[in-house]
C-alpha cells in the first residue's frame, strides 16, 4: 500500500507491505472485496495494542467497501433455501433462546432452542475467573505504586487499633480501602495521573486483548446462530420488547455468557438482508408467557418452567408455548393500535397442533442447536419424543477436538523440572 502526500507534496511516499489473511476459504473472501476497486470507500491505517507483537502494537490496514457483506457458498445456498412462508417468534430468556414457527397455512410447527454448550460454557466460565484475577492484580499494582491515592480498610484500622492498645507500631501493608475522593464521585487525583508501572500497562493491554478476542468470538457465534435460525424458520420474525440491559444487572453473568442481545442483533440484520421483517411487539398488551393458544390466562412464577393449561389440557416448555403465541401476535400499524394476539389464529394454531398431534414440538424442541467452540454452531441431540411434525436433519456429533491434549502450562512445567532435574 503507498501513502502519497498529493501532487503538491514534496514528502517522500510511505510504502507498507500488506499481509492479506490466508487459510482454507479466505480466497473467495478477498476476492469479492478486493475485485471491484470502484467499490472501495477508504483504507485507515490503524494500529491497537497487541501484547504478542514487538513493540507492542499491531498495525492494520482496514479497508471501507461499500457493498454488500461476503456469505461462503454454502452460507448462501442456506439462506437462499430458507422457507419464506414462516412467521417465527423468539422468546429471550437469561440463558437461552427460545423460538417456535408456523406456516401461513398452519400445517407445520417447529421449535428451536439455543442454549450453550458445556463445554463452551466451562470455557467461558474459567476465561471470567481469569479475568478477575487479572482485574486484582491491576488493582493490587496500581495501589502498590499510588501509596497515597489509597486508605486503609476498616479491618486493617481495627487491627492498627488493636496493636496500638497493646503498644505495637503499625503494619504496613498494603491499603486496601477506598480511593481518597475529594467530592463522592471525584477522587482528589485523577485516574490518569496515577503512576503505572510496567508491568500494570502490559497486563492491561492483555486484558484487553483477551476481552476483544472473547467479544469477536462471541460475535462470530451470534452470526452462525443467526444463520442456522432463518435457515430453519425464514427471514419473518417477532420479538417480545424487552429491555436487556436492565435484565443483566440481576443476572449479568448469565447474560454474559449466552448474549442473547448479540444474537438477537444479528437475527435483525441477517433478516433485513434477505427483505424479512423482525417486529418488536409489547409484553404489555400481549402478556405471552401468561395466555394460552386457547385464549385462557396461565399465571406461572418465573421459576415455573412448564406450561400447563387447565382449560385446553395444553401441556408444554414454558417458552416455546409463549413463543408459539408471538407468532399469532398482530403488530401496531399506528400509533393508536397495539399489539395484540390474533385469537383466531392462536384458537386455529392449538385445532392444528390437536389434530396432527404435535404437542411433543412444544415440550422438546425439534431443531435442538448448541453453541460449539470457536463460534461453531452444532445440532445437539434432540430429546426422545413421539409423533411430532418435524422434519429430519443430520446431527453432528459435538467436537472433542482440543480435550485431552496436554495443556500449555503443564508443557512448560515438566520443561521445568526437566532442567532443574536432568534425568541421567
Ligand atoms: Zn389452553
Amino acid at each position: 500500500m503507498v501513502f502519497a502526500g498529493g501532487p503538491t507534496s514534496h514528502q517522500p511516499e510511505m510504502v507498507l507491505p500488506v499481509l492479506v489473511p490466508t487459510g482454507s476459504g479466505r480466497w473467495a473472501r478477498l476476492a469479492h472485496f478486493l475485485n471491484d476497486r470502484d467499490t472501495w470507500h477508504k483504507i485507515d491505517l490503524v494500529r491497537r495494542p497487541d501484547p504478542n507483537r514487538a513493540g507492542g502494537w499491531r498495525y492494520e490496514m482496514h479497508l471501507l467497501v461499500l457493498n454488500d457483506g461476503y456469505h461462503s457458498p454454502r452460507v448462501r445456498d442456506q439462506l437462499a433455501a430458507a422457507p419464506r412462508d414462516r412467521v417465527a417468534c423468539v422468546d429471550v430468556n437469561v440463558s437461552n433462546l427460545s423460538v417456535t414457527s408456523r406456516n401461513h397455512e398452519l400445517t407445520s410447527l417447529e421449535t428451536t432452542v439455543v442454549k450453550v454448550s458445556e463445554i463452551e460454557r466451562e470455557r467461558l466460565v474459567r476465561e471470567v475467573l481469569q479475568r478477575r484475577r487479572r482485574q486484582r492484580s491491576l488493582d493490587r499494582s496500581r495501589r502498590a505504586t499510588n501509596v497515597a491515592q489509597y486508605q486503609k480498610s476498616k479491618a486493617q484500622v481495627r487491627r492498627d487499633q488493636r496493636r496500638a492498645a497493646h503498644g505495637l507500631s503499625e503494619v504496613t501493608t498494603l491499603a486496601r480501602g477506598a480511593r481518597r475522593m475529594r467530592t463522592k464521585e471525584k477522587p482528589i487525583q485523577a485516574y490518569r495521573r496515577d503512576t503505572l508501572s510496567k508491568q500494570y500497562v502490559h497486563l492491561r493491554t492483555i486484558d484487553a486483548a483477551r476481552a476483544r478476542a472473547t467479544s469477536i468470538t462471541k460475535g462470530q457465534a451470534a452470526w452462525a446462530i443467526s444463520r442456522e435460525l432463518i435457515a430453519i424458520h425464514g427471514p419473518h420474525w417477532i420479538i417480545e420488547d424487552c429491555h436487556l440491559p436492565t435484565w443483566s444487572r440481576s443476572w449479568g453473568k448469565a447474560m454474559a455468557i449466552s448474549a442473547p442481545g448479540m444474537v438477537t442483533c444479528a437475527l435483525a440484520a441477517t433478516s433485513a438482508e434477505l427483505n424479512g421483517s423482525f417486529t418488536k411487539v409489547s409484553t404489555a398488551t400481549t402478556a405471552l408467557s401468561s395466555t394460552c393458544l386457547c385464549g385462557a390466562k396461565v399465571r406461572k412464577v418465573l421459576g415455573e418452567r412448564v406450561h400447563r393449561c387447565a382449560s385446553c389440557g395444553l401441556v408444554g416448555d414454558r417458552d416455546l408455548v409463549s413463543a408459539a403465541l408471538g407468532t399469532c401476535v398482530t403488530p401496531a400499524t399506528t400509533a393508536d393500535e397495539h399489539d395484540l394476539v390474533d385469537s383466531a389464529i392462536a384458537t386455529a394454531l392449538r385445532q392444528m397442533i390437536a389434530i396432527i398431534g404435535c404437542e411433543d414440538t412444544l415440550v422438546s424442541q425439534t431443531q435442538p442447536l448448541e453453541l460449539g467452540r470457536h463460534g461453531s454452531v452444532q445440532a445437539a441431540r434432540p430429546d426422545p419424543m413421539g409423533p411430532g411434525c418435524s422434519r429430519e436433519r443430520p446431527l453432528r456429533a459435538p467436537s472433542t477436538k482440543g480435550r485431552g491434549r496436554p495443556r500449555l502450562a503443564k508443557v512448560a512445567r515438566l520443561r521445568g523440572l526437566a532442567l532443574r532435574h536432568p534425568t541421567g
